[in-house]
């Protein structure tokens, strides 16, 4: 399956200053890579803080990359000037978590979304006009509603609106930053079944950010886990929430509610809070709450390495998934 977007050791570093004499640097994406391939959906998932929703946004160059490479269609567009981005813009979208915040207040829906055609060049007039009628009803809103503003809609008719300024400019990857997590239970089912009816009928790619590990299963071909700013498990869909192998991935999901009380599980509580990436922990950055952490956790990072069809950084992965041979090694490095 060809890739449509392919990114490689991608950095977002933001300097700040501690004092008027300190400088120091929040390393807010440290290096990851990861692909989306045409048609198919990409979940990233970790908890607050860790750098999902910067990932989406420098991807997008909304916000600009420190280092690494963006490859859009077989084309590096990490350094594209203004002009040049354009033409990527509009293959190029995101939906927002907030769909109030995102959409103009002051402006008719349906010139929010003519907006995008007439800044494309795709359509004007009277064209545009139907476009943004046939966009509407694509989505499940009333085209009627067109002059209507964004209050007027509740939370999930506002992010189908969203959704339908996204699919105005007819883009091939689209960013879902949280797109369900400001939403009712319920009606959040009806906009992932949106995304999907959308992703079969127009191939569209995904790189969907969200924390709820439930939707990410439903939705998504493979999954990165980000932690501080560096993804310590990636592996495809059904591989992650059968067999997790990184301890924070098994604490991810061991913390995702079933529907059967009787079922039994072991829950991991992971005990105190994501670490300051401003003063991150020396070694595995998940070693403070890592019930299976050593001595050596503490003093190298672990990189990224292969472990059957899937990327997990961990010193103890094949002692955590029980290959014997793999771990003595392991274990007397570790000791
Ligand atoms: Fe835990 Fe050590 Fe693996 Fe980090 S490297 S996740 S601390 S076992």
């Amino acid at each position: 399956m060809s890739k449509i977007i392919e990114v490689k050791n991608l950095k977002k570093y933001y300097p700040i200053k501690i004092n008027w004499r300190q400088q120091a640097v929040v390393k807010a994406v440290d290096g990851i890579s990861f692909s989306v391939s045409a048609g198919q959906t990409l979940g990233l998932v970790g908890e607050s803080g860790c750098g999902k929703s910067t990932t989406g946004m420098t991807v997008l160059r909304l916000v600009e990359p420190t280092d690494g490479d963006i490859i859009f269609e077989g084309k590096n567009i990490k350094d594209l000037n203004r002009v040049q981005m354009r033409l990527y813009r509009k293959k190029m979208q995101i939906i927002f978590q907030d769909p109030y915040a995102s959409l103009n207040p002051r402006w008719k829906i349906g010139n929010t979304i003519a907006e995008a055609l007439e800044i494309h060049k795709l359509a004007t007039g009277q064209i545009g006009k139907l476009r943004v009628e046939e966009l509407l009803d694509r989505v499940g809103i009333d085209p009627s509603y067109k002059n209507r503003y964004p209050h007027e809609f509740s939370g999930g008719q506002r992010q189908r609106i969203g959704i339908a300024r996204a699919l105005a400019v007819r883009p091939q990857f689209i960013v879902c930053d949280e797109p369900v997590s400001a939403l009712d239970v319920s009606v959040q089912a009806q906009i992932i079944n949106l995304l999907a009816e959308l992703q079969d009928e127009m191939n569209l790619s995904y790189l969907f950010i969200a924390h709820d590990l439930g939707v990410v299963r439903q939705i998504c071909q493979r999954v990165a886990v980000m932690y501080l700013g560096k993804i310590v498990e990636y592996a495809g869909s059904e591989d992650l929430f059968n067999n997790p192998l990184h301890p924070y991935t098994k604490a991810l999901l061991s913390a995702v509610p079933v529907p059967d009380p009787l079922a039994k599980r072991d829950e991991i509580v992971l005990t105190g809070d994501i670490p300051s990436p401003l003063n991150p922990p020396r070694g595995c950055s998940f070693n403070p709450r890592c019930p299976y952490a050593k001595a050596y956790c503490r003093e190298k990072a672990p990189q990224l390495s292969t472990v059957g069809d899937r990327l997990v950084a961990c010193h103890l992965v094949n002692k955590i998934r029980g290959d014997q041979d793999a771990a003595i090694t392991e274990m007397a490095q570790a000791n």
